[in-house]
């Protein structure tokens, strides 16, 4: 049995980010959706809100599992038996990035393996804070994420933290 673990920070989860979620879930017995706690990044959503979105969008996918973690991946990967990091690529510019990560991630922990999908043409040009840039000049996010992620950015943008 090959447990997965799809790190990120998912602020908010977008469809290309689903769409990875998707295709890794099919290719290992369970995977891991990991929220990251500490990101040097200041999130628009709580972390609790993050899961929570994701959980409502994973809900028919019965071998995805989301979890928050805090602290070293590698170390959250050990403790919950994931052996693979799955991460999306979507252009170039993703490239050095994750390259310096998934080589830091097997020199601290040997037996992590990481596998990169590439991420759908449809999808390529998408990022949470391209969402939340669409968001903050009212224009439609719809295309960008599903339902429940675009009622929580219309509140975001109704108390104007977005
Ligand atoms: P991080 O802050 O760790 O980059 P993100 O939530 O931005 O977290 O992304 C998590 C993972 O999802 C990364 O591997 C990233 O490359 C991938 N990803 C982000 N946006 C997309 C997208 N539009 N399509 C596919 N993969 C994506």
């Amino acid at each position: 049995m090959t447990t997965a673990m799809y790190p990120g920070s998912f602020d908010p989860v977008t469809r290309g980010h689903l769409d990875i979620i998707k295709r890794a879930s099919r290719m290992f017995d369970k995977l891991i959706v990991a929220v990251l706690i500490n990101s040097a990044k200041t999130p628009l959503f709580t972390v609790e809100q993050r899961v929570e979105m994701l959980r409502e969008c994973c809900k028919d996918i019965p071998n995805v599992e989301v979890a928050s973690f805090d602290g070293l991946t590698v170390n959250f990967a050990k403790a919950q038996g994931a052996t693979v990091m799955v991460r999306g690529l979507r252009a170039v510019t993703d490239f050095e990035n994750e390259m310096q990560l998934a080589h830091t991630n097997h020199a601290l922990l040997p037996g992590i393996e990481t596998v990169f999908l590439a991420t759908s043409i449809k999808w390529s040009y998408l990022s949470s804070t391209i969402v939340k840039e669409a968001a903050h000049y009212r224009q439609d996010v719809s295309k960008f994420v599903t339902p429940n992620v675009e009622a929580a950015l219309l509140a975001k943008q109704r108390c104007g933290d977005v």
